[in-house]
């Protein structure tokens, strides 16, 4: 009910008030716009890269088919405008209208973003979605962003990561000191507090890091996305669950002052189809990693391995810790957090007695 009121709060700012008395103002002819408008998007993935990579191509190709041609976008991936960490600020000051990258890269100019890609054992990806549609999440984010003359839009959930890929073993809670490890965001400051080294790189960056040594493992996605980059030619253990990410969201980001000039069916188209892409890059997932993990079980060099239960709860500890101090010095992140975090405890029993169950029961 929230969202709806909100994005009629959008429209009608933008003059649709007259739209929603009766279907027919909203007939063929009736005072439509022909202008059209050429944009460019900015990412933080390599080009046309399987799920993430590809969500906003697919969201070009389908916004230019629905307003035919009306809005059309122009794609560059990462580096071929601005360098894959710079999708935020290159959207904010204007220099393009659009971005689609993960909110948890703005960590360390803007923590409390986090919340809205990932943090550790917090949402998955029905759970976000809720929280967000329904649950207030999207109203505080735009809130969030409004400064930075942003508006988001979910566009796009991997489902449950994997823990990663790792070139030693991990057995128990000593494994964790001294690893160097591609992670970004909170889970990243979890690791450094278990006595590891965290990294931020570009995907683009990790297989040669892996490789080379330079890092002793790597977080990335699944099995989908880490068998596109080879990763298990890189490392031999392939570790879950992926504690860090349970059900990233990624955003689709617009300057405020280029939305304003869209008309109100332009802009209600491009609502629903960061919407429909949201839920479009999820099926992607699902179906590429059934496949790609089937192939990567099938190869004798990959060893599938769970983290030991008492990695996981002394890594929940961690969270928790992190989680509190980050919430007590910034506002902004408690503001977000309470929200968060009331829904995820109610969430709780709901997902143990329907998904959880059910996929127990399923496995026996
Ligand atoms: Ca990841």
């Amino acid at each position: 009910m929230k969202r709806r009121h909100f994005v009629g709060g959008i429209a009608a700012a933008a003059g649709l008030a007259a739209c929603s008395k009766s279907a027919e103002d909203c007939a063929p002819g009736a005072a439509a716009s022909t202008e059209t408008f050429e944009w460019s998007a900015v990412t933080s993935w390599p080009p046309r890269y399987p799920g993430l990579g590809i969500a906003v191509y697919n969201l070009a190709d389908r916004i230019a088919a629905a307003t035919n041609g009306r809005l059309t976008i122009k794609v560059y991936a990462a580096g071929e405008l601005v360098p894959a960490f710079e999708v935020f600020d290159a959207v904010s000051r204007g220099t393009v209208e659009m971005g689609h990258d993960a909110s948890y890269y703005h960590k360390g100019k803007l923590d409390a973003a986090q919340f809205f890609t990932a943090i550790p054992f917090g949402l998955n990806n029905a759970e976000m979605d809720g929280w967000l549609y329904y649950g207030g999440g999207l109203e505080l984010w735009r809130e969030l962003y409004e400064p930075y003359n942003l508006i988001p839009f979910p566009c796009g959930n991997t489902g449950v990561q994997m823990g990663g890929w790792f070139n030693k073993e991990i057995n128990s809670i000593d494994d964790l000191k001294g690893l160097k490890m591609r992670i970004p965001g909170l889970g990243g400051e979890v690791l450094r507090r278990a006595g590891g080294t965290p990294v931020t790189l570009p995907g683009s960056e990790i297989f040669t890091s892996l490789q080379t040594g330079a890092i002793d493992a790597t977080e990335w996605v699944g099995p989908y996305n880490d068998l596109a980059f080879g990763l298990q030619k890189a490392a031999k253990y392939y570790y879950y669950p992926g504690w860090q990410e349970p059900g990233p969201t990624l955003e689709c980001i617009i300057n405020k002052d280029a939305w304003a000039t869209l008309p109100p069916d332009l802009q209600a188209t491009v609502e629903l189809a960061c919407q429909a892409i949201n839920d479009d890059v999820a099926a992607e997932y699902t179906h590429g990693n059934v496949n790609a993990l089937a192939e990567l079980t099938a190869d004798p060099d990959v060893e599938l391995r769970q983290f030991p239960a008492e990695v996981l709860d002394y890594l929940q500890q961690i969270s928790t810790e992190v989680i509190d101090e980050l919430v007590a010095s910034d506002p902004k992140s408690a503001k977000i957090y309470e929200s968060f975090n009331a829904f995820r405890e109610k969430s709780k029993l709901n997902q143990r007695i329907t998904e959880g169950a059910f996929l127990e029961t399923r496995e026996t």
